[in-house]
């Protein structure tokens, strides 16, 4: 399987410069041959590479690779667009967005990404430097970091293309790995059901409850502090309110990985596999009040579920995405199903049997359920392709 993983380039202010002078003339380069493209109608690479390859190379100093590859994503872009319009995405043939999108050329923002191919980068994993062409020369021992696990499956498994991206003047390389993936479990012994939700990040039909209450007042504090520099609104303020955020998305990624990490290996070792909501319904059957609906929202609920997929596919587990309606109302033992049973956000008890549970672990049971019977209907195991870890 295809896994993405995202390191952090520590240039020197010289390296810098020539990385952003690089990107940019790769992606005016690339604007360039779009405009060209769009007059001449070749957007296949053979053809547009016979319009624009030579002038390129003159005129923004790029290699033969780096030519190439402002070419093809030239093409690759063009092959995007029209797909777009033929799906429908910019309305009907005729209206407004779909004349404007159709009819001026594709232009790349000046730190657009750019292809990097093993001829114009190299990565010394024991030195954590890359070796990188750039339009100044090629530049060598530039640093590199990154979490550990993920640096680990960057030197046993980095293949093909890298991107160079420059993000909030950072920079970053974006490698692709190619894993190798565990025989899928074909004959699971059951589902293991997960009940993603906000008090409970994760509740799982064996019991396990992985509990937000640290982490959502945490991020309750962190949003009092983030909205009173917020008011403040100085440069300072903002630059404060910024470097929070950018703590809080990677404290909250850092859990799911933590807590995917648990879920799939309890399946594994158990024969089982994961059975989760459609990650769509937790939004809309949630009923909170005011003050927990901010802390919904932005959960990164997509991401602990990408982040299960895509660990439970590498280690051959199947998932089965079950249709969310009802879940946390019906009961797990007689089936009965009624917003009664459901006297508080935690407490399940049935009107009609008088099952009492925890009420996100009733939950995780019809998951669960719900989950085995789809598998047994002959459904397949629905793991997203390719996902970002990084
Ligand atoms: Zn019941």
């Amino acid at each position: 399987m295809k896994l993405v993983v995202r390191v952090k380039l520590l240039p020197t202010p010289v390296q810098a410069a020539a990385l952003e002078a690089t990107l940019h003339a790769c992606n005016q380069a690339a604007t360039w041959a779009a405009g060209v493209g769009f007059e001449t109608k070749a957007q296949r690479p053979l053809q547009l590479r016979k319009h624009t390859y030579a002038e390129i190379r003159l005129r923004w100093g790029l290699g033969a690779q780096a030519a190439q590859h402002a070419i093809k994503k030239t093409c690759d872009a063009y092959t995007t667009l029209k797909a777009n319009l033929r799906n429908g995405r910019y309305g009907r043939p005729g209206s407004r967005r779909h004349t404007r999108a159709a009819g001026k050329p594709i232009a790349f923002r000046p730190q657009a990404a750019q292809p990097y191919d093993d001829r114009m980068l190299s990565w010394q994993h024991q030195a954590r430097t890359v070796s990188i062409w750039t339009t100044a020369g090629r530049l060598k021992n530039v640093a590199f970091t990154g979490q550990p696990g993920q640096l680990e499956v960057l030197a046993a498994h980095r293949k093909g293309e890298s991107d160079l991206v420059c993000q909030g003047g950072k920079w970053f390389l974006i490698a692709t790995c190619d894993i190798d993936e565990a025989a899928p479990n074909t004959h699971p012994a059951g589902f293991l059901g997960v009940d993603l939700g906000i008090v409970n990040i994760a509740v799982t039909s064996d019991g396990t409850k992985h509990s937000g209450r640290r982490i959502n007042r945490k991020r309750e504090q962190d949003r009092t502090l983030r909205s009173k520099l917020q008011k403040k609104n100085t440069k300072s303020a903002k630059r404060r309110a910024k470097k929070h955020a950018g703590k809080e998305a990677r404290r909250a990624k850092d859990i799911n990985h933590k807590i995917s990490k648990r879920i799939v290996a309890e399946a594994e070792r158990t024969g089982r596999g994961i059975a989760l909501e459609q990650l769509t319904g937790i939004r809309e059957r949630a009923r909170l009040r005011k003050p927990q609906r901010t802390t919904l929202h932005s959960w990164p609920f997509a991401q602990l579920g990408s982040f299960i997929a895509y660990k439970a596919k590498k280690a051959g587990v199947p998932i089965m995405y079950v249709d969310p309606a009802y879940t946390s109302q019906g009961c797990s033992q007689c089936h009965h199903t009624a917003r009664h049973n459901r006297p508080s956000q935690a407490v399940f008890s049935c009107r009609v049997c008088g099952f009492v549970d925890h009420a996100d672990h009733n939950a995780s049971h019809n998951i669960r359920q719900r989950g085995w019977m789809a598998w047994v209907c002959g459904a397949q195991s629905t793991a997203p392709e390719l996902t970002l870890i990084a």
